[in-house]
């Protein structure tokens, strides 16, 4: 494992941990500046740790065994974003909004 194979994989457990304490605290992102959120970008650093694509569909094939079709931004439990709506916040990437069709290895299935 190279050092920067460990930043990334530290860099994952704490958004991941920062998502779980989020969740368990009952934080919830305003809905007034829900709808304001700038998109997420793949190009972002915090996007490329997680693997985020816009469009699950897009997940490049092997690369995250646990991906599985189907799952996507608005089925997973992080997801913030309004029933119907194209784009929503996510607890794993603060101030920005995630496609709801998008996809991360963060993903945590719907309880
Ligand atoms: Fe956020 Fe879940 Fe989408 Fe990942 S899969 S970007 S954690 S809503």
């Amino acid at each position: 494992m190279s050092s920067n194979d460990l930043t990334g994989f530290s860099r994952r457990r704490f958004f991941v941990r920062a998502a779980a304490v989020a969740i368990a605290s009952g934080l919830r992102p305003a809905p007034a500046l829900a709808a304001d959120l700038p998109h997420l970008a793949e190009t972002d650093p915090a996007a490329q740790a997680l693997g985020y694509v816009d469009d699950t569909g897009r997940v490049p094939p092997g690369k995250y065994p646990k991906h599985q079709a189907g799952q996507e931004c608005d089925r997973c439990n992080l997801y913030q974003g309004a029933a119907g709506a194209q784009w929503g916040p996510c607890l794993i990437f603060p101030s920005k909004a995630v496609h709801a069709g998008g996809w991360c290895s963060a993903y945590t299935p719907k309880r």
